[in-house]
């Protein structure tokens, strides 16, 4: 058996004495690290499972470890540790849903998609209005009651985890009840379903899915960037519904201009009817959002709890969703009610600080190059094409501002570069960032992603 068979057996082993959500709670994303002479090393992906691990699970791992292999283990190690590879094939996400009905806590709910590709769990009932989404709020509350009519296209952008996908799934799951043709997609979903069709001859059945609905929704269009066929075929689409005053609703991390790689003809489409953004939560929609989800798993916080996660979890939403199934997952399986300190310390690897430690150099060109549509490889290659170049800065800039890295470390994490390369990469951006709106923008929506990937 490699380490991978040993540790998949001991998660099967420790999975039987334990309920679904501690199982997922305690031993997702953790994996053998290294097994020597005895000695075996886990991998876990926080101070605070290691702590627990250590404390609660020393035995329980320690026997099944033995049980598997047959062998006396002698020490065990716990190292906090990301691996980038395929997650434990055991709390998968198909699995992690299937969680058993007397269990009342549910990190994960359950996803109910119907047949318009909706998840019902995003309605207008539990979204929660504050000053950064009231607009975006009100255009939807528009579209539904006048849809074709009033806002056609309605274009929503913001940040990661802000509620673009609930509200545009809240449109389609409301006018649900007016009309089934409806249909929610996602940019790579329609580019990947347009691949295959003309691959496969039926461009046809594609352009008829497409342009026979009465609202279509697209989540995350600024993914056409750079995609000319996808671009193409989507125009046609857009113009087709358009003119046959059917409604259209999109999301994007940008706005229209700032999508690259986008042709024109497409920004003037999307900029047509309403172009409205989502910004980052205040305190108190922070806290009533927490609140209300808090009540939805029968919790009930004191204000001060409230006030101590919304001032803490600075980011998006999601990351307040993340932060809420850690509370409940702790105090369910200690049985104590939440205080302030009990909720500090389960949060003390979130707050901002110590997470910023945990980005790497190598992150921050991995979601740069994401951003852009390339890849790291071409971020730090020779190639001097222009479409490299800013990328690559930017990479370097994000580098110097958000880790403090040194210029030759920098430079040396950039293809080997030269230190002055870097400080001069810097820069540039710093200087430009004061002129140029979009480039600002830009390396917001970059920040933000790398906050809300390392959750
Ligand atoms: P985005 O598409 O902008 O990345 P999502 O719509 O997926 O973000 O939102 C992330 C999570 O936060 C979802 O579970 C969503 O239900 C929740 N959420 C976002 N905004 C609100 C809100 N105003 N009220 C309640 N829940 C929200
Ligand atoms: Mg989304």
């Amino acid at each position: 058996m490699d380490k991978e068979q040993i540790w998949q057996a001991v998660l099967g082993e420790i999975e039987i004495g334990l309920s679904r959500v501690n199982f997922i709670t305690w031993f997702k994303d953790t994996f053998i690290s290294s097994f020597e002479n005895n000695k075996v090393v886990i991998g876990v992906p926080s101070e605070f499972v290691k702590k627990w691990l250590e404390n609660k699970f020393y035995k329980i791992i320690k026997a099944s470890l033995e049980k598997i292999t047959g062998e006396k283990i002698n020490e065990i190690y716990y190292q906090v540790e990301f691996r980038k590879t395929e997650p434990n094939k055991n709390i998968s996400a198909s699995k992690e849903i299937k969680i058993e009905k007397e269990e009342v806590v549910r990190p994960v709910e359950a996803p109910t998609i119907n047949r318009f590709g909706l998840n019902a769990k995003y309605l207008f009932d539990n979204f929660i209005v504050g000053k950064a989404n009231e607009l975006a709020h009100a255009a939807c509350r528009a579209v539904i009651n006048n849809p074709g009519k009033v806002y056609n296209p309605l274009f929503i952008y913001g940040g990661v985890g802000l509620g673009k996908t609930h509200l545009l799934q809240a449109v389609g799951n409301e006018l649900s009840r007016f009309t089934n043709k409806i249909l929610y997609t996602t940019s790579e979903n329609f580019t990947n379903n347009y691949v295959q069709a003309v691959k496969t001859g039926q461009g046809k059945d594609f352009k008829s899915l497409y342009r026979n609905v009465d609202l279509l929704l697209v989540d995350d269009v600024q993914f056409m960037g750079g995609k000319d066929g996808t671009q193409e075929e989507f125009f046609h689409t857009f113009n087709e519904l358009h003119q046959g005053n059917k409604q259209i609703v999109m999301t994007s991390d940008r706005p229209p201009k700032s999508i690259p790689a986008i042709e024109n003809r497409l920004i003037s489409r999307f900029e047509s009817g309403m172009v409205v953004d989502v910004g980052k939560p205040d305190i108190e929609t922070k806290m009533a959002i927490l609140e209300k989800k808090a009540v939805e798993r029968g919790y009930l916080f004191d204000r001060e709890i409230l006030v101590y996660v919304a001032n803490n979890i600075q980011n998006n939403i999601r990351e307040l969703e993340g932060a809420l199934n850690k509370i409940v997952a702790y105090h369910e399986f200690n049985n104590a009610a939440p205080s302030v300190k009990s909720v500090k310390e389960i949060l003390s690897d979130l707050t901002l600080e110590s997470r910023s430690k945990s980005i790497s150099p190598k992150d921050i060109i991995d979601i740069v190059a994401k951003f852009y549509n390339l890849s790291s490889k071409e971020i730090v290659s020779n190639s001097r094409k222009k479409e490299l170049v800013t990328p690559r800065q930017i990479a370097i800039y994000l580098i110097r501002e958000e880790l403090n890295t040194s210029y030759p470390t920098i430079g040396n994490e950039l293809g080997g570069r030269d230190h002055t390369t870097a400080m001069h990469a810097y820069n540039k951006i710093a200087e430009e960032k004061q002129e140029n709106e979009r480039l600002n923008q830009e390396l917001n929506s970059i920040k933000q992603l790398f906050y809300s990937s390392i959750y």
